[in-house]
């Protein structure tokens, strides 16, 4: 079956000459699956029954078929995706008290950069998404959304896999996030583990799209421990790209922190990290660690959190602390997944939606 997601505009219109139609369908249809975000290709009320049966025939409105499911006491939607080849992937979806509603989606099943402390680290690499396969995360949220007059607000690249060890179709799942589904850029995050050539490369594209940096460590050697990806590119390397992209897309970048007790809490560390960061026109996100399968760290305590935030401002270097979501629900990124190799978690398919007051602030 033909994926219409995956098709380009000028592809729609090609397939629907092929099937005997005439090419300003193509515009029609777009108008459904982005506009409207329907659901099922029978909903386009405006076209021929005989059209839709022929489209129905050859094609589908994407390609994720759903796995599991568990929705969290705090509204937090964690699925497990399965690919067509059976791969597994995961994408989350996070409601605000303000409105907001962010899309954590993967950009890899799986992922070649080994972090300890990471559950998609820990599995190992097994291939790319397609930009088609990335881009439908987003959509199948927003299209749900949609039908209970909501809107898909912001979306961030923090999913299972490194988006810039997968950069073209990371990039172009991002125009299409933009093109189809009106979200712009500057509500759209990317995550990065520090490759600094893509740093490079990504400042140069002219975009206004967020970036993130994961830091985790202020010293080389601790931080080739926890992220190997530091021996090929080390801190100095690191922090040299960033600054050519605060330099060049003019804007701030975000440092994130996943803060594991004894480890990376100190005073000291703080310090190490202020003289790095007090630099460079940015901003710490803190992230108390999540735990996960085979690494023994223990997150840090709020209250050395907030001597380090001290610490980190006496160099004139701004974070905040972000608020964890779906704590009762394994949290961590992968932690779905490997919770359904286990096999424990349960497919469902539906939005349930909560009271405002359960909806943690921003
Ligand atoms: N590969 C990209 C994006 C996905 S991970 C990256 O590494 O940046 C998104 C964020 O979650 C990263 O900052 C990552 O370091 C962090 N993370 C991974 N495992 C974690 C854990 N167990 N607890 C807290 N944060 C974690
Ligand atoms: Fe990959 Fe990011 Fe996990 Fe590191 S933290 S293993 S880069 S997904």
């Amino acid at each position: 079956m033909i994926n219409l997601y995956a098709l380009t505009d000028a592809q729609l219109r090609d397939l629907l000459v092929e099937l005997g139609e005439k090419p300003f369908r193509a515009q029609q249809i777009r108008d459904w699956i982005y506009g409207q975000r329907i659901e099922r290709l029978d909903d386009m009320r405006n076209l021929p029954r005989a059209t839709i049966g022929k489209l129905t025939a050859v094609a589908e409105l994407g390609e994720l078929k759903l796995a599991a499911q568990q929705v969290s006491r705090d509204g937090t939607i964690k699925r497990v995706y399965e690919l067509r080849d059976g791969q597994l992937i995961e994408s989350v979806l996070m409601p605000y008290a303000d409105g907001r509603m962010t899309a954590c989606i993967s950009s890899q099943a799986g992922c070649a950069m080994g972090c300890v402390f990471c559950a998609t680290g820990q599995m190992g690499f097994s291939r790319n998404l397609t930009s088609a396969e990335i881009f439908e995360q987003a959509m199948r949220f927003a299209r749900e959304l949609a039908a209970r007059g909501q809107r898909l607000s912001n979306v961030v690249f923090m999913g299972m896999g490194e988006p810039f060890h997968n950069y073209e179709a990371t990039l172009a799942a991002v125009h299409l996030l933009m093109r189809r589904l009106g979200i712009g850029a500057r509500h759209i995050t990317i995550s990065t583990v520090g490759l600094a050539p893509q740093i490079r490369r990504f400042a140069d594209e002219g975009l206004q799209v967020k970036l993130a940096v994961s830091l985790h460590k202020s010293d080389d050697a601790q931080r080739s421990k926890l992220l190997p990806i530091n021996r090929r590119w080390d801190i100095a390397a690191l922090l040299d790209a960033c600054r050519y992209y605060c330099a060049r897309a003019n804007r701030r970048i975000s440092f994130e922190w996943a803060a594991i007790a004894g480890e990376n809490d100190t005073i000291e560390e703080a310090r190490r990290l202020g003289r790095l960061l007090q630099d460079i026109n940015c901003h710490v996100n803190i992230i108390p660690l999540n735990p996960t399968g085979d690494y023994t760290g223990i997150p840090a305590d709020a209250r050395n959190i907030e001597a380090f935030q001290v610490a980190l401002r006496s160099f004139g270097v701004g974070s905040t602390v972000r608020v964890r979501r779906g704590i009762d629900i394994a949290a961590g990124c992968g932690q779905l997944k490997t919770a359904l190799l286990l096999p424990s978690a349960r497919a469902g398919s539906t939005i349930r939606a909560m009271p405002k007051e359960a909806m943690p602030q921003p």
